[in-house]
């Protein structure tokens, strides 16, 4: 099958699908990472990485994925102890990071679907302060389709001096509106292949001028993954080793293809394909029963993922693959949530278009497990 054939079905909450365009970009030869042309490139890539972070401080890019700047962001902004907020299993990896890196670790925990609030963040920082130099949170929580409320968060953590906030955009930064400079937070990265939908294998990642400071403090703060180095080399338009120049290539490509589209109209585009699933959502409830819903809270819902409650009755992992079958990929929920929830990935550059195809595929599959008809003819083709 050509790329164009399957283009429009594959809706993984990250990798996103990525346009045939941006892939053949990567077929240009090779450069060097020290010469002329890659400090031209890069120069011209920082623009539109700036306005993906609205900030006008460098963006680093960085050749791992997301996880790799997860990690910077614990082992370069903090030396004494971590508060973790965490509402799903991102949130949960930022917690066991700080772990292995050896930093002591606490936990502000909200239950699947609900957000992190500033309300209880505030409360333990003011009953303890000076107790963490870290606070670290998810914009975006993939694993539950919460969007947590990053400005308010930001604006408690900003009350005391001392205390930096690492932010994980990972399926927000390219579907939603970011504001590093605004929201005054200190680091914010974001991996490839999520709402920017390129191709896996690097990461971006913004820091401000006290995460810096901080760095300075911490000598044992990773080499690979050093933040200060990342920041006088992005000041040069060079990178600190040799890059995945080919992703690069497809940056390029991308960045040309979301100028054109526009960056307001592209979160557009996400905000109505959130609210199409959501209404979705409501017609399947009318047409098959009260157990149907969405598992993130109203006001707090990801215009990139959504995670959607089905009955007892219904398995995510039936659901996934049957909808498989019919040509198309979305995902089963996240870890414990397996079997209780699918999750729908619009995200990146799909179109609404595309989006009423899938959740009529989905809605199919769905009416027939719910009738039986799917359960007796795979036990009937067993047999
Ligand atoms: C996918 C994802 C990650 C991990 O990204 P990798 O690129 O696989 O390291 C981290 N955080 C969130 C919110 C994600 O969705």
């Amino acid at each position: 099958m050509s790329p164009s054939h399957d283009f429009g079905r594959f809706f993984l909450p990250g990798p996103t699908e990525v346009h045939p365009e941006v892939l053949a970009a990567m077929q240009r030869p090779v450069i060097g990472h020290r010469g002329p042309e890659m400090r031209e490139l890069l120069e011209r890539l920082e623009p539109g990485l700036q306005e993906l972070f609205g900030t006008e401080r460098p963006v680093y890019l960085s050749t791992s994925s997301a996880t790799g700047l997860m990690e910077t962001a614990i082992m370069n902004l903090s030396a004494t102890r971590v508060l973790a907020l965490v509402c799903g299993a991102f949130g949960d990896r930022f917690r066991a990071i700080a772990e292995r890196c050896g930093r002591p670790v606490d936990v502000i925990r909200a239950d699947p679907g609900e957000p992190n609030t500033a309300r209880r963040l505030e409360l333990a920082l003011a009953d303890d302060p000076g107790r963490w130099d870290l606070v670290t949170v998810v914009h975006s929580e993939t694993s539950t389709g919460v969007l947590n409320p990053v400005a308010e968060i930001a604006e408690a953590v900003r009350r005391y001096d001392d205390v930096l906030l690492a932010v994980d955009g990972v399926t927000s930064v390219g579907g939603t509106p970011i504001r590093f400079d605004d929201w005054d937070v200190d680091f914010l990265l974001t991996g490839s292949q999520k709402a920017i939908a390129l191709p896996p294998g690097l990461a971006f990642g913004v820091a401000s001028d006290r995460a810096l400071q901080r760095a300075t403090q911490i000598p044992a703060r990773s080499f690979y993954f050093d933040l200060l180095a990342f920041d006088r080399r992005a000041r040069e338009y060079q990178t600190t080793n040799t890059p995945a120049v080919s992703l690069f290539y497809a940056l390029d490509r991308q960045l040309h293809r979301i100028a054109t589209e526009g960056l307001g109209s592209r979160f557009d585009r996400h905000a109505s394909m959130a609210a199409r699933t959501v209404e979705w959502v409501d017609e399947l409830r009318a047409n098959l029963g009260s157990e149907f819903g969405i598992l993130a809270l109203p006001g707090f819902r990801s215009p990139t993922v959504t995670a959607v409650t089905l009955p007892e009755s219904i398995s995510g992992t039936r659901v996934v693959a049957s909808v498989k079958s019919r040509g198309f990929t979305i995902a089963p929920g996240y870890g414990e949530l397996k079997d209780r929830c699918i999750r729908i990935g619009h995200m990146g550059d799909h179109t609404i278009e595309e989006l009423e195809v899938l959740l009529a595929v989905i809605g199919e599959v769905i009416g027939e497990l719910a009738s039986g008809d799917v359960v007796s003819m795979e036990e009937g083709a067993l047999r």
